[in-house]
This record gives structure tokens, sequence and C-alpha cells, in this order.
């Protein structure tokens, strides 16, 4: 599905001799290369604060943390999306609310976030699943309507503009109170091990943030709040230092990706390419509202299961993100939950497909891969 070891080969030059120095220097934890990537990114992502920690999932956690969520604090997110996303909530024992996606996009349903506003729900968690963002002016204007905060889950737009209807770019995760996001490998920039951050532009928030990160300290072993071990290791930083730079035209390369797929896809009927939403229509050069974290057909009238078995009996990777709608996992069913309101989760767990998708993609893989599926329709 992803090919790190091209992408590595390409900045070795830089990563190698900036991990030696990490390690000539011993400045393992909080050294120079992770402030230095703060700064790096904050000024890539035009915010005020970002705050490194140790993943995404704990970067989730952190920001309901810092927040102020408390327990019994309704949490709304998406009934289909990686597992964190909720998994933070029920873990600081707030209550998720989960709600159905478009089927176009695969974003939070509008309709079904503002239904399942009560008297208790504090916060709004948007997913930008498979690197686009959520309707965001949608969201912003619920939250501010009813005094909600806004979690970015940012983990798979890194780098991707939201367009607002009036034409004002900004990047993804830096919209609501407080984006979250992963340096997993896989990511759209990922590290060598795991890694996450927080943004905000709010200084308070960036303030109390910094404290939870390290044991909740502001001042050496004064300890004012509960808080967490989650750092960046400075071998990380000093490899998202060497990547940042690169990090547009990773996306660039994969949004061209994206459109040889379309391209080779185009007029068959039974396969629906993945929707450009948020006032953009289609992949374009210029204003990176999608970055394919995943590329993610809905596959109509076939049967996706097969065509998984027959992709992976001809060597060629995919992935089903996700089998199964987060309602229905064990750890997250509610006996609140009306299956009615899940019409859309539902289906897409059984129609997704996701392609090879990353920044080494060659032409002749994906006129393989696409040939293959095509046949495979064709019978
Ligand atoms: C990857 C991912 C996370 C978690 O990131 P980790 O660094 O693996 O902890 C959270 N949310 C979404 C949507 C993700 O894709």
């Amino acid at each position: 599905m992803v090919d790190l070891k091209g992408q590595y080969n390409d900045i070795k030059d830089v990563v190698n001799p900036s991990i030696q120095e990490v390690i000539e220097t011993t400045a393992f934890v909080n050294g120079p290369q992770v402030h230095k990537f703060q700064s790096n990114l904050e000024q890539y992502l035009g915010v005020k604060h970002v705050i490194p920690c140790a993943n995404g999932t704990d970067a989730l956690q952190i920001a309901m943390m810092g927040l102020g969520l408390k327990p019994g604090d309704e949490v709304i997110t998406v009934d289909f999306t990686f597992a964190a996303t909720v998994e933070v909530i029920a873990l600081l024992q707030l209550t998720p609310v989960l709600v159905d996606v478009n089927e176009d996009d695969f974003n939070i349903n509008i309709e079904a976030l503002k239904n399942a506003i009560t008297p208790k729900t504090r916060a709004i968690v948007p997913v930008h699943l498979f690197g686009q963002c959520a309707n965001m002016e949608a969201v912003m204007e619920i939250a501010e309507a009813h005094n909600l905060f806004v979690i970015e889950d940012n983990a798979q737009a890194i780098g991707a503009n939201y367009t607002y209807s009036n034409g004002k770019k900004v990047k993804a995760g830096t919209i609501g109170n407080v984006g979250a996001t992963s340096f997993f490998p896989s990511k759209n920039l990922g590290c060598y091990g795991d890694g996450g951050a927080i943004f905000t532009n709010d200084d308070a928030l960036a303030h109390t943030i910094r404290g939870i990160v390290n044991h909740g300290m502001y001042e050496r072993y004064h300890h004012d709040v509960v808080g967490v071990n989650s750092r960046l290791d400075s071998i990380q930083a000093a490899v998202l230092n060497a990547k940042l730079p690169h990090l547009d035209n990773y996306n660039k390369s994969r949004q061209a990706s994206a459109r040889k797929y379309n391209k080779a896809f185009k007029g068959i009927a039974s396969i629906v390419t993945p929707k450009v939403s948020n006032n953009c229509s289609e992949i374009c050069d210029t204003c990176d509202c999608h970055v394919f974290h995943q590329y993610t057909l809905r596959v109509k009238g076939i049967d996706r299961d097969a065509l998984v078995k027959h992709l992976q009996a001809n060597d060629i990777p995919c992935g089903v993100y996700y089998p199964i709608p987060l309602h229905k996992q064990k750890a997250y069913s509610d006996a609140r939950y009306n299956e009615a309101d899940f019409g859309v989760t539902n289906q897409l767990v059984k129609d997704v497909i996701s392609l090879p998708m990353h920044t080494e993609l060659e032409d002749d893989q994906i006129e393989f891969i696409t040939s293959t599926i095509i046949k495979f329709i064709n019978g």
C-alpha cells in the first residue's frame, strides 16, 4: 500500500546526517531538532502554536484534556473512522456520540451532526478522512451556535487546504479550536516511528497543552494539572525536518496518481471514484483540497470481498478502511444507537476499497492495478 523505502532513498543524504547529529549530541528528548520542527510546522501551517507529541492518538487525547472536557460530556464524532478518534473520548470518560457520514466524501454528515446535539454536547471531532476536510464551514457554524469546541482529527489530511465558499483557503487542522495529527510512517508526513502534534491559534490553550504533554509541569517539578508523558523524540523530529520541505510535492504525487486512477476508471458504471468536496470539484494543481491519504473507491453491484481476493491473488495490495462501523464494535456499541441512523456507514463498510497510494507509484503499476480491476469487473 505504501513504499517507504523509495521515499527514504530520495532523502537519505539529508536524513542520515541529521539522525547522526542527534545521536552525536545525545539531545534525544526535547533537543534542538524538536524545537526546529515545531517552528517549521507552525510556519508551514500558518498556525500560531504547534505542540509536538508522541503520536496522533495522544494528540487527540491531549487536545481534549486541554479543553477541560469532563466525564459525562458528550463528544460527537463519526461512525466511519479509525478507532483512535473514539477511543480517546471513551478513555477520558467522555461520552462518544457517533454520527453517520456522507456517502460521497466519507466525512461527517451535517444533518446527522445537528440531530445529535443535546444539552450535554460539549465538542465535535470532525475527521478529515482519507485526505480531505470535513465541511468545516458548516461544522464551525454549528459549533458557534451551540457553544461547542471543535477538535479536528487531521491525522489523514496534513497539508490539505480547506476552501471556504468565499474562496479563502486555510490549512486543514487550523480551523477549529485545536487540531491533532499523526506522523505514523504511512501518513502523508510520516516519521520513522511514532509521532504526533497538536495545533492551535489559542495562546492560553497552547500554554495549557504544553504543560499537559509534560506531566502537567509549567515550572520544573511543579505539577499544576494532571498530565501525561507524550513527547516527540529528537530523532523523529530530525526525520520530519528533512521531510516537511517535501510534503507539498509528496501530496502532488499522490494527486497525480489519483488523477491517473480516476482517468482509468472513467465510464466504468460499477466504480465510484472519490469525490472532491468543499467548493472544489476536481483534483487541481493549485488547491490541494484533497491530499489522498487513501484513494478509496466504492464498488456498486460487484462483490467487494471477491475483488479484494482477486487483487491479492494478483499481488496487488489493497485495503478496506474501514470494515466495521464503530457503533458495531464491541468496545463502542451502545443501546442508544439506532441502526437506521447509520445507513451510509453500514453501506460503505461493504462497498469501499482503497488502492495503493503513495509517493512512488509508477505509471505501469497504476496501469496493472486498474486493468486488473477492470478485467475482474468485466468478468
Ligand atoms: C492514524 C490515525 C490516528 C492515530 O494516529 P497514531 O499516530 O497512530 O496514534 C487518529 N485518527 C485517524 C483518523 C488516523 O488515521
